[in-house]
């Protein structure tokens, strides 16, 4: 049998484990496995060349039972509608892990903005915005940044939500610029939960972070911050890649050099002659492997060649249910991505609080509000998992999923 790498099934099996194991009933499942929204839209945008452009792009959102819908919207050639609502569900486990009052929604559009200019990615973010501003809102449904987006993004789609909504509406997303309300910490914010629990696993297997041999895969947003934080703490970044290659010294990368060098996609390893692959990068011999660039990177076929002692998912989805299993069964700790890269909805929900206060916190107060979360969620799903003699994914999944079942119960949907 080969093996399934769709993520919105392979998420459904997980999510029925989780409620089966909860000891919920076939009605509940009927009801959580799959988004209860799922709008595609088609947006023309007049190209720089006069010419238009009709753009494919979708929201999801999954359940709203505990509060409005929150999650990134992303823009990438590869987008589908099915891993849009993986996405959006992910988003419900993330929400319920760190306990915040949201469900799960998640965007995105079919474009490849490495090739657009900024005139038409502007036109394209308020056009997203105006096709999708009926179900979409600050109590509805708030939408944050993702892959190839970010906080001049934000800014766009919030000035077209104001215009419509005839109002200044800073709640309406996240991840914004400071000047237009956005949170201290936000851009690293998904980087430093990755730290914290990267921390708390470390603990856990007794492996000191001051020289500990890290391997990161992916130099976007979270890869680039993380690899920044691990080396100040004196960890030693002996690989990182990016999608055209890796880079590896096995006495520590100057990880200071490479952020320099670095473009805003992310891309480095085009500098340099001696590159090792993406999959040669997670076989290298290290203490901790983050995977933190795209989706399927560890499956059966290279699952027995890993050698870190503690795998943390930076990225969403990069480990099969099957290399879940294999890498659980040699021992390996794996930390599931629904926790691990739960730090960045956690700060959107902090920027959305202080939106709808109109009071602002300090930075301080915003990582140890943070960091509070994050261990905690930590502590619980390796309770769970130790506890119950299950992995960590399925223990984060029935933590992440409880809160939603039990309030859609509550208010009669199942
Ligand atoms: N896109 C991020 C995620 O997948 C952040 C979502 C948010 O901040 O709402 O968790």
């Amino acid at each position: 049998m080969t093996e399934n790498l769709n993520l919105f099934t392979s998420t459904q099996v997980v999510i029925k484990e989780a409620l089966d194991k909860l000891g919920y009933d076939e009605g509940m499942y009927d009801l959580l496995k799959e988004p209860m929204r799922m709008t595609e839209v088609r947006i023309p945008i007049k190209m720089d060349d006069g010419k238009v452009k009709v753009f494919t792009g979708y929201r999801g959102q999954h359940n709203d039972a505990v509060g409005p819908t929150k999650g990134g919207v992303r823009f990438h050639p590869d987008v589908t509608l099915d891993e849009v609502r993986a996405l959006s569900m992910w988003m419900t486990l993330k929400a319920g892990i760190v306990d915040l009052p949201y469900g799960g929604g998640k965007g995105g559009i079919v474009c490849d903005p490495r090739e657009m200019s900024m005139d038409e990615l502007e036109r394209l973010s308020r056009g997203y915005v105006r096709a999708l501003s009926q179900v979409m809102g600050p109590t509805k449904d708030i939408p944050a940044p993702d892959v190839f987006t970010n906080a001049q993004i934000m800014a766009w789609m919030m000035d077209e939500y104001s215009r419509i909504d005839e109002f200044n509406s800073p709640g309406f997303i996240t991840g914004k610029p400071i000047v237009l309300g956005g949170s201290q910490g936000r851009d690293r914010a998904t980087a430093e939960g990755v730290t914290i629990i990267i921390n708390e696993a470390a603990k856990r297997r007794g492996i000191d972070m001051k020289g500990a041999r890290v391997v990161i895969q992916g130099f976007g947003n979270a890869g680039s911050f993380l690899s920044k934080f691990l080396y100040d703490a004196g960890a030693k970044v002996i690989g990182i890649s990016d999608a055209y290659g890796a880079l590896h010294d096995p006495d520590g990368l100057d990880i200071d050099y490479l952020l320099d060098r670095r473009d805003s996609f992310g891309t480095v390893t085009t500098l340099f002659e001696n590159t090792l692959t993406n999959e040669e990068l997670l076989e290298l011999d290290c203490d901790i492997l983050v995977p933190a660039a795209i989706e399927n990177q560890i499956t059966e076929h290279n699952a027995h060649n890993i050698k870190a002692n503690i795998v943390v998912e930076a990225a969403n989805g990069p480990t099969t249910s099957e290399a879940t299993k294999i890498l659980t069964e040699r021992g390996i700790l794996l930390v599931p991505d629904v926790l691990a890269s739960a730090g960045g909805v956690t700060v959107s929900y902090f920027e959305w609080v202080q939106n709808n206060m109109g009071y602002y916190w300090s930075e301080e107060l915003v990582r140890e509000r943070m960091t509070e979360k994050m261990v905690t969620a930590f502590e619980n799903v390796y309770t769970q998992a130790t506890t119950r003699g299950i992995d960590m994914r399925l223990a984060a999944y029935m933590i992440g999923i409880r809160k939603t079942a039990e309030a859609s119960r509550f208010r009669g949907w199942a």
